[in-house]
C-alpha cells in the first residue's frame, strides 16, 4: 500500500508541469551497457558552470523485482533527470541506492531517490562525512560554483539507511549483487558493485577512463592494492566514476594503475634525492597526461599529495 502510494506520488510529480528542482540544460541520457545494466555518462573535466556539475557517471540495474541505483550524480536537479530516464525504461520501484563514496559529484542527488522510497546503502566510513569540515568546505565551494542548482533551498543530505561495515552480497529479482569495500583508496569509504550475471562492475572513482584521476589526499599505495581486487572480478564491462563505459576493462584498470605507479615513481625518486617538490614537479615527465581532461585541475595536486605521502613513507610512518 505504501509502495503504491509512493508510486502514485511519483507519477503525479513526474507529470506535473514544474519539476521540483531547477532544470539543467545538459543532456542526461541513459545508455544500456549489459543485459540489465545502464549508465548515465557524465561530461568530461572537472565540475564547472558550463557542465552544470554533470561530470560524473551514475548507473542502474533493472531486475524483475525493482531497480538498484549506483550513485546519484552531483545535484538534485541532475538526479531528477536521471530518475526520469529510469522511468522511461521501467515503472518498477527503485529499491536500493548504493553510494560509491561521499564526494559531491556522486551523492548530492540522494534525496531524489530517497523521496521515491529507495533505501540508501553506503560504507560506514562515509558516516562521518556529512557535517565534517571537509563536507562544509566542499558544500560552500559547490554553492559558489553551481548556485543555480545547489543552494540551501534545493539541497538536503539524508543519511544512509544502512551503513555497511564491509563486503555485502544481496540478491534482487534473481540477480546477484556483490558490494565490495575497497577503501581506503580514493576515499575512506570506497565501495564498488559487481553484478554477477552481467559481468558488470561499477567501479566508482577507483578507475578513471580517459582523464587524469583525482587522487586528492588518497593513499596511492592502498589504491594500487584496491586495483588488484577489481582485477580479480575479471569484469566484462566496467562503468568508471568518470569517463566512458569500458568493454575492455583490463586496459582501463591498467591505465589508472600505471598513472598512480608513474606519479609514485617520479615523486618517490625526488623524495629520495631530497629534491624540493616545485623543482621535481617542473622537471617531471608529464607529457603523456597533458592532453588528458582534468590535467590542469587534478595533476599537480595529485603529484604534490603523492610527494607528501612518500616523504612520510620514507620516514617509515
Ligand atoms: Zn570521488
Amino acid at each position: 500500500m505504501r509502495r503504491l502510494f509512493a508510486l502514485l506520488c511519483l507519477l503525479l510529480s513526474l507529470t506535473a508541469a514544474a519539476a521540483p528542482y531547477p532544470p539543467v540544460s545538459v543532456q542526461v541520457r541513459a545508455e544500456r551497457v549489459s543485459p540489465h545494466g545502464f549508465y548515465i555518462p557524465g561530461l568530461s573535466g572537472a565540475a564547472s558552470r558550463e557542465n552544470e556539475g554533470f561530470m560524473s557517471n551514475a548507473g542502474f540495474v533493472v531486475t524483475p523485482a525493482g531497480v538498484v541505483v549506483f550513485d546519484t550524480l552531483g545535484s538534485p536537479s541532475l538526479a531528477w533527470e536521471m530518475l526520469r530516464r529510469i522511468r522511461e525504461i521501467t515503472p518498477l520501484p527503485i529499491r536500493r541506492v548504493i553510494i560509491s563514496h561521499y564526494h559531491a559529484d556522486h551523492y548530492y542527488g540522494i534525496q531524489v531517490f530517497k523521496d521515491v522510497g529507495a533505501e540508501v546503502w553506503a560504507n560506514e566510513a562515509g558516516r562521518a562525512m556529512v557535517g565534517s569540515e571537509d563536507w562544509r568546505q566542499r558544500y560552500e565551494q559547490r554553492k559558489e560554483l553551481l548556485g543555480t542548482w545547489i543552494n540551501d533551498g534545493t539541497q538536503r543530505f539524508p543519511p544512509a539507511d544502512l551503513w555497511l561495515s564491509g563486503d555485502t552480497d544481496f540478491e534482487l529479482g534473481g540477480l546477484h549483487f556483490q558490494l565490495r569495500y575497497v577503501g581506503p583508496a580514493h576515499s575512506p569509504e570506497d565501495m564498488v558493485m559487481y553484478v554477477a550475471e552481467d559481468g558488470l562492475l561499477f567501479a566508482g572513482d577507483l578507475v578513471f577512463k580517459g582523464r587524469v584521476p583525482f587522487v586528492g589526499d588518497a593513499d596511492s599505495r592502498l589504491w594500487l592494492a584496491a586495483m588488484d581486487k577489481l582485477i580479480a572480478f575479471h569484469p566484462k564491462v566496467l562503468v568508471p566514476g568518470h569517463g566512458e563505459v569500458s568493454h575492455d576493462p583490463m586496459s582501463d584498470l591498467t591505465q589508472t594503475r600505471d598513472y598512480l605507479r608513474d606519479v609514485r615513481r617520479q615523486m618517490g625518486r625526488a623524495v629520495a634525492d631530497l629534491v624540493p617538490f616545485e623543482e621535481a614537479y617542473a622537471h617531471g615527465d608529464w607529457a603523456k597526461y597533458e592532453a588528458m581532461p582534468a590535467f590542469a585541475e587534478a595533476h599537480r595536486r595529485n603529484a604534490y599529495n603523492t610527494y607528501l605521502l612518500m616523504e612520510k613513507e620514507s620516514l617509515g610512518k
